[in-house]
């Protein structure tokens, strides 16, 4: 027998209505300071929506977006899926043969595109034939707007077109929840980038699940900053979140200068934040000359962090980084870390050591570790190590308009290429990323654990050790090291200070000392970048 209870479907639509509601007068601060209630928001994205009708772009047509964290881009996020259209965030970091493809295959009808991200974007669109319109952001950066009847102005569009005055959401049946709401890419570090298409369903329940206590659990009184762009996996669900709550948000444009950043915590008065590692390193020598007072949630995701960044960060301003672990394929959240109740009288060293996991899967995500070869599911002990496998309504079942067998189970689970441990409280502790792991003579050295030992020198900024090919060993782990201004560790000086944490035969056999280490275009350490480096040299 069926339940009895009411069809209704779940899509973005209610984020968007629910928002002008019941938080009309909640608003987004942009990087200039400019308040816009969420009120304007919705009516922008009102005008967004007639407008798409006036110009043709069908349903279900890929609407691209090349901007960065602002409010026309956040109009876009609402707009285009409330109308049924596939919001693709496209990262402005890619090479222009990656951008080509991914244009190329998502065929994006139109790309909305910041004005001071033209030149990046422009010069390949004789090569992207679906693109039929390019609508300008004009954020007032940038030079000339080439002149191009493919070329819109924002502004003018949504002046243009009166607002839709009807409900988004009552257009969609039950069926559609189903209908695909956004598209991100991977970032095809190993071949070529591959499409993850959220559904409606799947995006509304992450975004609960960004509400859900216990975890991030935002709520009204929240003020939110994603620094993660808009085009890392939605910035991980936190835009949606923040107006599904009624929290305000945050956008903090293009620039990821740590003097901006943190300015704008403590005007804002911040409560939660989403970065990178990188990011979160850069703003650590600056945080005891600003009030971040507000700040209860700091997220970090995307790579491991440092237990002694977030141990930096409670000395300095009593909150430690709280981990978020995913990827694009889980929307991207799908584990949270933190502490329980359980921990209250734990050592502060036992305390760390808990913050350091990645944490527990928010409610609806089921994780598993499986042994790497033979695919049997391994004990969650903590000690057992294996790939974890992830279930769960906002997981990716499939790709874009491509097979890939290898990245799912017989059972249809997510295969990661994470490899991590998972205890008996179902707290998962990434061991290392399968294809970072260094294997050395037979056995495995964790680049993450090397990194964290070695970041806890006072020195150290960043760090990344890669294994370097060697004909005795197979590999051998070598460090990449980028030192504080004044900071005069030697390779010796590090060796000692990592040698009582790692096993001998971990030590890394050579140290490089850099001003920067390379990133990756979502900001991460590029490890590509450095094992071409350690293979030339
Ligand atoms: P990419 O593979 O291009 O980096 P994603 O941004 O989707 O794409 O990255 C997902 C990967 O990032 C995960 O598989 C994992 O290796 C790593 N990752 C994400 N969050 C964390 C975290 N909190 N701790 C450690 N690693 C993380």
């Amino acid at each position: 027998t069926d339940g009895l209870m009411q069809p209704r479907p779940l899509t973005v639509a209610h984020v968007l209505e629910r928002a002008e509601r019941l938080y009309a007068h909640k608003y987004v601060v942009t990087a200039e300071g400019r308040r816009l209630t969420y009120a304007e928001v919705a009516e922008h994205a009102r005008r967004l929506a007639t407008a798409l009708d006036a110009h043709g772009v069908p349903a279900g047509a890929r609407v691209g977006t090349f901007a960065g964290n602002n409010r026309r881009h956040l109009e876009v996020y609402l707009g285009v899926p409330a109308a049924k259209r596939v919001l693709h965030s496209i990262n402005i970091r890619l090479s222009a043969e990656h951008l080509e493809y991914i244009v190329n295959h998502a065929e994006d009808d139109v790309v909305f595109v910041d004005r001071g991200l033209l030149p990046r974007i422009w010069p390949s669109a004789g090569r992207l034939p679906t693109v039929r319109h390019w609508v300008v952001m004009d954020d007032g950066t940038g030079g000339e707007i080439p002149s191009d009847p493919r070329i819109l102005d924002y502004d003018e569009l949504i002046a243009g077109a009166e607002p839709f005055t009807g409900s988004f959401e009552d257009a969609f049946t039950l069926a559609d929840e189903n209908l695909a709401s956004g598209l991100c890419y991977t970032s095809g570090t190993t071949g070529p980038p591959k499409g993850v298409l959220y559904s409606h369903r799947s995006t509304v329940l992450h975004t609960l699940g960004t509400l859900a206590a216990g975890f991030v659990g935002l709520r009204e009184s929240d003020v939110v900053l994603p620094i993660v762009p808009m085009f890392h996996a939605n910035a991980w669900g936190l835009p949606y979140g923040a107006m599904m709550a009624g929290a305000s948000l945050v956008l903090p444009g293009a620039s990821a200068e740590p003097a901006h950043l943190l300015r704008l915590m403590a005007a804002e008065r911040v409560t939660v934040a989403g970065a990178v590692p990188t990011v979160w390193t850069s703003l650590a020598p600056e945080l005891r000359a600003y009030d971040l007072g507000a700040a209860r949630v700091l997220l970090s995701g995307g790579s491991a962090v440092a237990p002694a960044l977030s141990e930096t960060y409670r000395a300095a301003i009593g909150l430690p980084i709280t981990h978020s672990w995913g990827m694009t394929e889980i929307s991207p959240t799908g584990v949270i870390g933190g502490t329980r109740t359980q921990h209250q009288d734990a050592t502060e060293a036992e305390q760390v050591a808990v913050r350091a996991a990645q944490g527990q899967p928010l409610p609806l995500v089921n994780i598993r570790i499986a042994d790497v070869e033979t695919g049997r599911e391994l004990p969650r002990d903590g000690r057992a190590v294996g790939e974890v496998q992830v279930a769960g309504p906002w997981v990716a079942g499939g790709y874009y308009r491509v097979d890939a067998p290898d990245s799912f189970t017989a059972d249809g689970w997510l295969r990661t290429g994470d490899l991590a441990t998972i205890d008996a409280d179902g707290y998962l502790r990434l061991v290392d990323r399968i294809k970072d792991l260094i294997k050395s003579g037979g056995e495995w050295i964790s680049s993450v654990e090397l990194e964290g030992a070695i970041a806890s020198h006072p020195d150290v900024v960043e760090v990344a050790v890669i294994g370097r090919p060697d004909p005795r060993w197979m590999e051998r782990p070598v460090a990449y090291v980028a030192l504080r201004a004044g900071g005069t560790a030697t390779a010796d000086e590090l060796l000692a200070h990592i040698t009582p944490m790692v096993a001998k035969w971990w030590l890394p056999d050579e140290f490089f000392f850099m001003t920067a280490l390379p990133k990756t275009g979502t900001g991460k350490l590029s490890k590509t970048e450095l094992r071409e480096a350690a293979r030339i040299a």
